[in-house]
């Protein structure tokens, strides 16, 4: 079985300070439906709840942790799903998903709602990387290193909570 691996690599980025709350901006710059955006907005709410979501002008904001929805991730990183940027060791509150890997697994059960939920969980795996401040993966839960594909597109939205909360505010 063909796996989704969450590829996280890193980018060295100097100057960004860190973000001490979860407020997380999202930008999407693919133009997903508003029906993706509701079913992102859900899925994340669910695995991130001590994250809140703002979709308003806020990139660059201080404080917020960035995510950007882009089409296709780096060519250096072809098939990632996400991507965190860091600055020598420390995981920057800038994120980086990637709409078509995730098109391309999800392909035969193809639907608005199915793509933003599987959007949002791996924009809560890099966040996680992000506020756990662990470039490492765990052994279960959301922080693992790979699903099966069938799970990035099911329903349940268990395999990807985090074995442990994240931090409180
Ligand atoms: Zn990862």
């Amino acid at each position: 079985m063909v796996r989704a691996r969450w590829v996280t690599a890193f980018f060295a980025l100097a100057g960004i300070g860190m973000a001490g709350e979860f407020a997380v901006c999202v930008e999407d710059r693919t133009g997903l439906p508003g029906s993706s955006m509701a079913a992102f907005r859900g899925e994340f709410a669910k695995l991130a709840p001590a994250a809140e979501m703002r979709e308003d002008a806020c990139l660059n904001a201080r404080g917020t942790i960035q995510l950007l929805i882009r089409f296709h991730p780096p060519s250096s990183h072809p098939g990632a799903l996400g991507l965190a940027h860091m600055a020598g060791m420390r995981i920057l509150p800038r994120l980086e998903i990637y709409l078509s890997p995730v098109l391309r697994i999800v392909h035969g059960r193809l639907s608005a709602d199915l793509v933003g939920r599987a959007l949002a969980r791996v924009a809560a795996h890099e966040i996680g990387h992000y506020v756990l401040q662990e470039p490492e993966h765990h052994a279960s839960g959301l922080m693992r290193e790979s699903f099966a594909d069938w799970q990035l597109a099911g329903e349940d939205s268990g395999p990807f909570r985090l074995a442990r909360d994240f931090p409180g505010r």
